[in-house]
């Protein structure tokens, strides 16, 4: 398990235009703590481990959840998908659990084609689950809305899902099934593609 300091303060997170994006006094419509319903809860999507080691949410349910959805679907507003290149531009974040509850934290805009989500910020007692990203092009412009295989890479080398939300506002869920899910595929946390991620430190194989 990655080690999550308590210290909430040193999240410098931003989003493009609407301000900080961390914190309760958000200008966004994005919540920073969103209640979802109950197929989020820690213990998520099946029996933990054991009572001290609860399950983490799967990338399947973290896609169906509404409130996860409004944060990536705002996060798809945000990335003007359908203008030209340069413009249109990728938007991310990450997503924890915490206490039952989803928290979702935006980084800063990408670029046309790419994002830069590794460095997730550390949130005090909540675990990261999962990260998302906008494909902001459509096909009609040339563009894959899909998920790449460099999408399911660094996923799959981070060690949590991630979540791609793409052209009529399809949402993807790639990489491993839940944080933890393929130890043995992720790489080790000191590998740069790690990026902060638990790579294989996280196990989850007791899962279902
Ligand atoms: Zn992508």
């Amino acid at each position: 398990m990655v080690c999550i300091p308590d210290i909430v303060s040193t999240v410098t997170i931003t989003a493009p235009s609407s301000g900080p994006i961390i914190g309760n006094s958000l200008l966004g419509d994005v919540p920073f703590v969103i209640a979802t319903g109950g197929e989020i809860n820690e213990p998520g999507g099946g029996g933990p481990l054991n009572s001290s080691t609860p399950c983490p949410p799967t990338g399947q349910q973290l896609r169906m959840d509404p409130t996860v959805v409004k944060a990536l679907q705002k996060a798809w507003r945000d990335s003007k998908p359908g203008t030209r290149a340069g413009v249109r531009h990728e938007e991310g974040g990450w997503l924890y659990a915490k206490n039952g509850k989803i928290i979702v934290a935006r980084g800063k805009p990408g670029g046309s084609e790419t994002i830069d989500l590794s460095n997730p910020p550390k949130i005090g007692g909540a675990l990261l689950v999962a990260d998302f990203h906008t494909h902001p092009g459509f096909i009609a412009q040339g563009y894959s809305p899909f998920v790449d295989p460099h999408d399911i890479a660094l996923n799959m080398a981070r060690g949590v899902p991630g979540l791609v939300i793409a052209e009529g506002m399809q949402i993807y869920a790639y990489g491993p099934d839940r944080r933890g899910s393929y130890p043995d595929l992720a790489l080790d946390p000191t590998s740069p593609l790690v990026g902060g991620y638990p790579g294989k430190s996280a196990n989850s194989v007791g899962c279902h």
